[in-house]
């Protein structure tokens, strides 16, 4: 795999301050696939003083002319798509064609909504004797996961780039690969320098020095409840601006009148696509008493059809972590109907698909957030029951509801604390407002919400 020794600061590659580097591991056979720059809190200054100077001018530069500029960035992103959909296999670790429809799919359909949005956004608006100006909020310092790589990236610097702001990205230290590809992409698209800036580097040492940067105006992190804390609070201390895409514990819920077996093979799939590293994933399947041992049966079948399918997860600690996941739920009196923490392949990270029955609520597997391959099916007794579990976590990011009718599994979604909830198996929106309530975060992104995030209101009074 080709990998920069540098990082992409004012529109060029830049030896790094220091010498220290990340090793990039394929999850998929062990192998280490190549080196990048560990950054230090230098490399961070110098990438957030290019971003400070290019603001005034990318700020005012006409939004018909951003658009254009991030549709011609979309449009590399397509010409470059099976080279990135092969990093990504190669530090992820997921299999080829997920990568390519999901990976590299999602993020182009993202850069394509913002290089829409920019071009008829109304930056300004008429109140009364006032006119409304949005304007840019500033300089945005982007800390991104590995989960999606490329999404991940896209879904924060598309809309920072369309509202008029400059950005500098400190990825995941799993999967920088993909940064630095889409660091090439925003110079192939003829972004000027400064506008984009990339820092591969630690998440305590970079990442920090990111967050904690006096001329940062926004910080936009994605990943642990842990981190984001953290990260809250130092923005709040400075009083910066903060948005924070955390963790998910969300629930699938079956109510009786649903299509049962559809509902429970959709909902495998939503949890082992991926190998069950999605934070909007229905990880709790919530099914009816009297249709509980038929919906344990149907996933059971339907898990075990993703043995030979999935991908490992991203690394050994994550292997470690998951394994420990499904221990503890067993020994919490979970039962185990598909998969389990044994280690089955020789080589690689992989986790078995697993389903644990008779979860109750209570239960450590069915508050904590694995980020693996781990289903967990309550039972409800009625409906009452069915939403009091459903919401009974400290998470609120998305969910699923199934019925018969679709006025039904509606009435029912309007009760979730959640942010974002698919009716019987509605469609990915790349328009929709994704972001959590309650500890799954701070702000939505996408669509026009996600631009809105990047924005700050200035009114005129005549
Ligand atoms: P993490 O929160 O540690 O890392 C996310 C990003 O934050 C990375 O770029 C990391 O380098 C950076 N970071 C880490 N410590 C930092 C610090 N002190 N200051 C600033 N930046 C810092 O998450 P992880 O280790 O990748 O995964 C741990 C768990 O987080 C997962 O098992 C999962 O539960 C959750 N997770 C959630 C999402 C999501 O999309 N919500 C994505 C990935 C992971």
């Amino acid at each position: 795999m080709k990998a920069h020794d540098g990082m992409y600061i004012d529109g060029e590659w830049r030896p790094a301050a220091g010498a220290d580097a990340i090793a990039v591991v394929n999850p998929a056979d062990e192998q280490v696939i190549g080196h990048v720059p560990a950054g230090t809190a230098e490399d961070v200054d110098a990438a957030v003083r290019a971003a400070r100077r290019a603001f005034p001018a990318w700020a005012a530069t006409p939004p018909a002319e951003r658009a254009a500029r991030i549709a011609t960035l979309r449009d590399v992103l397509v010409a470059r798509k099976d080279e990135i959909a092969e990093t990504v296999t190669a530090e992820l670790g997921s299999p080829l064609k997920f990568s390519q429809a999901v990976h590299v799919g999602m993020p182009i359909a993202v850069a394509g909504s913002y290089a829409e949005l920019a071009a008829s956004y109304a930056f300004e608006e008429k109140v009364g004797n006032s006119t409304v100006y949005l304007e840019p909020v500033g300089v945005v310092g982007a800390i991104t996961p590995w989960n999606y790589p490329l999404h991940q990236i896209v879904a924060k610097v598309a809309p920072a780039l369309a509202a008029g702001c400059t950005v500098v990205l400190k990825p995941a230290e799993d999967t920088p690969l993909t940064a630095q590809l889409f660091a090439e992409a925003v110079h192939e698209a003829g972004l000027p320098a400064g506008v984009f800036n990339l820092v591969t580097g630690l998440g305590p040492v970079a990442g920090q020095a990111l967050a904690a940067h006096d001329d940062v105006d926004l910080v936009s992190f994605t990943g642990s409840t842990a981190v984001g804390r953290q990260i809250g609070a130092t923005a709040g201390a400075a009083v910066k601006r903060v948005a924070l895409e955390l963790g998910g514990k969300s629930a699938n819920v079956i109510l009786p009148s649903a299509d049962l077996a559809r509902a429970v093979n959709v909902g495998v799939a939503n949890v082992m696509s991926n190998s069950g590293q999605t934070c909007s994933a229905w990880t709790r399947m919530l099914v009816h008493r009297s249709q509980y041992d038929e919906a344990v049966a149907l996933a059971t079948e339907a898990a075990a059809k993703y043995g030979e399918r999935i991908g490992p997860v991203v690394s050994a600690k994550q292997q470690q972590r998951v394994r420990g996941y499904i221990e503890k739920g067993i020994a919490e009196g979970a039962r185990l109907v598909a998969g389990g923490p044994e280690v089955t392949r020789e080589q690689g990270y992989f986790v078995s698909p697993t389903v644990l029955a008779d979860v109750t609520p209570e239960m450590t597997v069915a508050q904590e957030e694995i980020f693996g391959p781990v289903l967990s099916i309550l039972r409800y007794e009625d409906e009452e029951d069915a939403l009091r579990i459903a919401n009974g976590t400290v998470y609120g990011l998305a969910g699923a509801v199934w019925a018969g009718e679709e006025g039904e599994a509606v009435a029912f979604a309007r009760r979730l604390d959640t942010g974002q909830v698919d009716i019987n198996g509605g469609r990915f929106n790349p328009r929709a407002p994704f972001g959590g309530y309650k500890q799954s975060g701070v702000g939505r992104e996408l669509g026009s919400h996600g631009l809105a995030e990047y924005l700050q209101t200035k009114s005129l009074q005549f």
